[in-house]
């Protein structure tokens, strides 16, 4: 026979957790969470994690130490729900009645709706602090970073705390500018949306802060394609105008607009060199150029110096 709450609430998470200490205070007496995992993570922190300011072991709870005195925790998954009998059936095999029920499972991640991007966050040059167990690892490979570039990138639609998508990366431009590196770092944010937050008081305080680590802000654009093995990650603006990230281009008959984005001073003599054979004098400057072999090597030596962009 099915156990009876008054209110039952799938997921203990974040929210089903307030929701069941809020319910609790107002009174409500007969509260139940069916939440499966033992131990529950604190996501905010995971960015503080990829940004090297916290350990992983600090976003862990034991799931009973965040469960509010008296709600009844279910440890067990719901599979499915019957609102004609206000049932709710388990992974176990039981199940669970209610008078009222809350929903909160939280998201789930679609990595594969970027070509490539499941296989990239798990290669030795890619992470995501959205998962916990690739956290420690975003801040490996920031901190291990002396020179080349970084691409940081959040997605259009539902996200878990948009801005979360960038703290790791002023974060990380701080311990670079602290290392005196940051100027052989190309970073680039890709962002889906007009401005870099989209409240303009919060804009204008982080469009200060992308100027002065000289962050490569890119409204408007999408992570559409990343290739792991070689390195490459595709960005396509509002426009269809594709921005090829890559640490190894391949030959192709594909024209390429090539900007000068930073200085070579101060930078080794064969990437001024190579700025001289591809035709750039100054920052800013573009030239056309087939993605030939010739030109593919030299953008690969100039990877973080350059902008390749497919021209129209
Ligand atoms: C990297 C990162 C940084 C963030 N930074 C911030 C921040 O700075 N500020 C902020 O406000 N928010 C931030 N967030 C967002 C915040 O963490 C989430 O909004 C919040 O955790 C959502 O809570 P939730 O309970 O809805 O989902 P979750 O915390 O994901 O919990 C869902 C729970 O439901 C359980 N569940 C799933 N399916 C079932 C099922 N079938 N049966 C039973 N249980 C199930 C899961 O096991 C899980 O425990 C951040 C998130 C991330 C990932």
């Amino acid at each position: 026979m099915a156990t009876q709450h008054e209110v039952v609430i799938i997921g203990g998470g974040n929210a089903g957790v307030s929701l069941a200490a809020r319910l609790e205070r107002y009174g409500v007496r007969d509260v139940a969470v069916i939440e499966p995992k033992d131990h529950h993570l604190y996501q905010p922190l995971f960015s503080h994690i990829a940004g090297g300011r916290a350990q992983a072991q600090e976003a862990v709870r034991s799931q009973e130490s965040v469960m509010p005195q008296g709600v009844t925790w279910i440890r067990d998954g719901a599979v499915g729900v019957d609102t004609d009998t206000n049932t709710v059936s388990l992974a176990s095999g039981s199940s669970v009645s209610y008078g009222q029920l809350v929903v909160c499972p939280g998201l789930q991640y679609d990595w594969d709706e970027v070509p490539g991007l499941a296989e990239a966050v798990h290669s030795l040059h890619g992470a995501s602090h959205y998962e916990f167990e690739l956290a420690p690892k975003a801040w490996t490979l920031l901190s291990g970073l002396t020179s080349g570039t970084a691409v940081f990138t959040m997605p259009a639609g539902p996200i878990k705390c948009g801005g979360a998508s960038q703290k790791p990366m002023y974060l990380a431009c701080d311990y670079w500018r602290e290392q005196g590196v940051l100027d052989q770092i190309r970073v680039v944010m890709v962002q889906p949306y007009p401005t870099v937050f989209g409240v303009p008081e919060i804009d204008r305080e982080l469009d200060r802060k992308i100027a002065e680590y000289g962050i490569e802000l890119r409204t408007n654009s999408e992570l559409v394609s990343v290739d792991p093995a070689g390195r490459n990650a595709v960005i396509r603006d509002i426009e269809g105008r594709c921005l090829v990230m890559a640490k190894n281009l391949v030959p192709s008959d594909v024209q390429l607009e090539i900007t000068q984005i930073k200085s070579a001073i101060g930078g080794k003599q064969n990437q001024r060199d190579t700025l001289r054979s591809l035709g750039l004098k100054r920052i800013g400057q573009t030239v056309v150029r087939t993605a030939d072999a010739v030109t593919v090597g030299m953008l690969n030596t100039v990877p973080h110096l350059v902008k390749v962009e497919e021209a129209k």
